[in-house]
């Protein structure tokens, strides 16, 4: 590479997340050294992003640096934890110097947000690759899981759901859109919003949390399974945006959010004797979540829509494409 691995590091990355007092060792040494708040557990999550994978090859490279870190997050928003550092292990063809500069400065810009330090990683050639370790903490005992939903708990989503996939598929072209539609699509893709508050908050409430990264109902299912119960989801209250609808049309919109990925919204379950106190404390309004249907003990994640439990092939969502 032109710019040497030392060089690329110093200058991108060394300082590209927020300063915390408990990181001892940062970018530099062997290691990190950290300091976990006492009463804490650990929360540890890593995801990777593959160029032509998980996102086109000419996506912005700031909106890569802030998806690989986006999605870390909203791991840790779903166990209710708090980000608080973070590793990034960069594969690059080349040190291109224009997309490393935006890269770090997208991923950067998220990490303050939350105030989340890059404490270290690893720079390697090779084909675009990006993969970030997000580590934070928990008080103990007190994380979200996807394991511990009752029948009869009900269930919720955070935002809109489908979007992000649509946003994809206008990226590569398998669909078009009015301007505006597509500007906000496309956004919902490739700027996701981690619900890292929200999650935090849930532990008061939720009995079980899980983000929705691979589709609403696949995400549900392995939420219910991990309850040892089932869920049904009602079709005509799934939340799509105006977008969503105007682009692909009522049907097509709901199908999306049931099967399409890389939304990160959080999807959780609140024993019924707790929604009153959800509702007062965290207004629905504000937080931007709706009710979406119930788990059950009957096995398994159906929609039901007008009384009757909808089919679905696996890849039905896919044929708007
Ligand atoms: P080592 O060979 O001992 O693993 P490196 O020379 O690879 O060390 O890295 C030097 C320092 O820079 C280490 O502290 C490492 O964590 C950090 N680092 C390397 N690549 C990155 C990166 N892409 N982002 C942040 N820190 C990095
Ligand atoms: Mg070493």
């Amino acid at each position: 590479m032109a710019l040497s691995e030392f060089a690329l590091i110093e200058r991108y990355f060394r300082n590209c997340g927020a300063q915390r007092s408990d990181v001892t060792v940062g970018v530099g040494d062997d290691a990190a050294l950290l300091t976990p708040p006492s009463g804490c557990e650990l929360a540890a999550a890593t995801d990777t992003l593959v160029a032509g994978v998980h996102f086109p090859h000419d996506s912005p490279a700031a909106s890569v640096g802030h998806r690989a870190l986006a999605v870390n997050l909203s791991d840790l928003a779903a166990m209710g934890a708090r980000p608080a550092w973070a590793l990034l292990a960069l594969t690059l063809p080349e040190a291109d110097e224009a997309w490393l500069g935006e890269f770090a400065a997208g991923l950067g810009a998220l990490a303050r947000a939350h105030e989340v330090a890059l404490v270290g990683g690893d720079t390697t050639r090779g084909p675009l690759t990006v993969s970030v370790q997000l580590l934070g903490h928990v008080p103990r005992g007190s994380a979200l899981t996807r394991a511990g939903g009752h029948a009869g708990d009900e269930l919720f989503v955070s935002g809109t759901v489908g979007d992000a996939g649509a946003g994809l598929a206008l990226e590569q072209a398998r669909l078009s859109a009015p301007a505006a539609e597509r500007a906000y699509l496309r956004e919902r893709f490739l700027w996701p919003t981690a619900r890292v508050a929200l999650g935090e908050r849930l532990r008061e409430y939720a009995s079980a949390c899980i983000d929705v990264s691979d589709g609403l109902l696949g995400d549900v299912g392995k939420l219910a399974s991990a309850s040892r119960v089932g869920a049904e989801l009602s079709w005509g209250d799934l939340p799509v945006s105006e977008a969503l609808r105007a682009v692909l049309g009522e049907e097509r919109a709901r199908e999306l959010a049931l099967g399409g990925g890389d939304d990160y919204e959080l999807c959780f379950a609140v024993h019924p004797q707790q929604v009153a106190r959800l509702f007062a404390e965290l207004p629905p309004q504000h937080w931007g979540y709706t009710r979406i249907g119930a788990l059950r003990a009957a096995p398994g994640a159906v929609v039901v829509r007008d009384g009757t439990v909808m089919e679905f092939s696996h890849s039905g969502y896919q044929h708007f494409v």
